[in-house]
């Protein structure tokens, strides 16, 4: 059986404001019913006025999906009863939303409107209704029914979930409640099921497995599967039945009459169009064109990461013009993207891109070793020194220089008559054993490569 799956993606937009008045948008706010102000909480004679803010970011949103941005479009009312809705009607967008069409990894967009958050309530013992999240700006964006998995499904959510982050409209933190997938799910184009309270994208990919299960089950027993919500329980892992499917005509969708008919510009649009920023898939491909290294997926879902690497580079890229130095400079943009992705993740504190291209340059003259640079780099995030400053500070330069080492060699072969006679006889072991000599002797200070080649050509 063929399951078919759509998605409907609720984002709450990183504004300042709330959607239709100037209190604070902060849905993570504790301290309920603070950010709250007549209009946001439906006091008589309360009349909203649009966030433009919200707007822009929609458009964004629809340029960067290659979405077609409607010119004339307005809002409505889709009224339905629910406590957390103190107006009896969400403001929302249903003939006109702001985006039509677009696509994402072959997935099609079939919209993305615009529309208000709802309150939240709270139930224990009493019940109690908190309006900080009340008219925060919501964007929806609903999906045709183009997947097939619930990999894909969860693929499609986190890519978007990056976008978002690259357009800086959302954090869109799932486990936060700043992003919240449905899924619709039908299997060979049968009844379709609506599944919510999705909270985390694992939670999107069990739900949906979960749901594909049970139907296949309820159809190969010659059942008929029922159209209706159903919620997600993340401790019992199985979708349980909310309620049955209200129709739009419920709804009674009708043209706010408080708010006026948006005209969007094509200058607007060509401004916005302007702003957008590279995204994951031309970043994606670019790094690895031009870095060839294995962790890109890193350094995309860590933006603030791939700009330092980015920035490391250039200034290596100088460093190593200054040194004078012609090299394949291929294994140094190695070296950064795993020290960035291995051991920044670890290190608290700051770093500039200047210092840390000037660490790996130093570790490439061999001024220091790789374990040197290590401890060099724990203390440049502790500190903000510069490299060069720490390792003179802690006496780290590494001793590649031959006439410094010619007299430790010396010493070294005289006390281990033992190892030298066992090298001579072939044993390679025994040249480990004299360069670890050589590396306590100078407390580490050594360039162990040259220290072995000196011991050697000395035998
Ligand atoms: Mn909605």
């Amino acid at each position: 059986m063929k399951p078919t799956i759509g998605l409907e993606i609720h984002v709450e937009l990183d504004t300042k404001t709330k959607m239709f008045c100037d209190s604070l948008n902060n849905s993570l706010e504790k301290e309920p019913n603070t950010n709250i102000c007549p209009i946001c909480t439906a006091q008589p004679g309360s009349m909203p006025v649009i966030n433009e803010k919200a707007i822009d970011f929609v458009i964004k949103a629809g340029l960067a999906l290659g979405c077609k941005i409607n010119k004339k479009t307005w809002f409505e009312r889709k009224s339905y009863f629910y406590p957390d809705l103190p107006k009896g009607y969400q403001i929302s967008q249903y003939e006109a939303p702001l985006c039509g069409g677009g696509e994402l990894k072959n997935i099609r967009i079939n919209r993305i409107h615009l529309e208000e958050d709802t309150g939240r309530l709270i139930h224990n013992k009493e019940s109690f209704v908190d309006f900080n999240r009340a008219g925060i700006p919501l964007m929806e964006l609903v999906t045709e029914p183009d997947i097939c998995s619930s990999i894909e499904a969860k693929n499609f959510a986190q890519e978007l979930q990056l976008i978002f982050r690259y357009l800086k409209i959302s954090n869109a933190d799932m486990e936060k409640g700043q992003m919240r997938v449905e899924a619709n799910i039908s299997l060979d184009m049968g009844t379709k099921v609506e599944i919510k309270n999705l909270n985390s994208f694992k939670a999107v990919e069990r739900a949906i497995e979960y749901e594909i299960k049970r139907q296949k089950e309820i159809l190969d027993s010659n059942k008929k599967v029922i159209h209706e919500t159903r919620g997600w329980d993340d401790k019992k892992q199985e979708t349980f039945s909310q309620r049955i499917k209200e129709t739009s005509e419920d709804y009674r969708y009708f043209p706010e009459p408080d708010l006026p008919i948006l005209n969007i510009s094509d200058k607007k649009i060509q401004e916005l169009r302007f702003e957008l920023p590279e995204l994951p898939e031309n970043r994606r491909k670019r790094f690895e064109k031009e870095y060839k290294i294995k962790d890109v997926e890193f350094f995309i879902n860590n933006p603030v990461f791939g700009d330092f690497f980015e920035n490391t580079i250039s200034e290596l890229k100088a460093w190593l013009e200054a040194g004078k130095i012609n090299t394949d400079i291929d294994p140094l943009i190695r070296l950064c993207a795993n020290y960035i992705s291995t051991e920044f993740p670890k290190l608290k504190g700051e770093i500039t891109p200047e210092n840390f291209a000037e660490l790996i340059y130093l570790t490439f003259i061999g001024d220091i070793s790789s374990s040197g640079a290590q401890q060099v780099l724990k203390e440049m995030f502790k500190t903000k020194k510069d490299p060069s400053q720490i390792i003179k500070q802690k006496n780290l330069k590494q001793m590649s220089d031959k006439g410094d080492l010619d007299k430790i060699i010396d010493k070294i072969i005289e006390n281990n008559k033992e190892a030298v006679d066992n090298f001579k006889k072939g044993k390679q072991g025994s040249l480990q054993f004299l360069i670890g000599q050589v590396m306590k002797e100078t407390k580490g200070a050594a360039n162990p490569k040259i220290a072995g080649e000196m011991i050697e050509k000395r035998l």
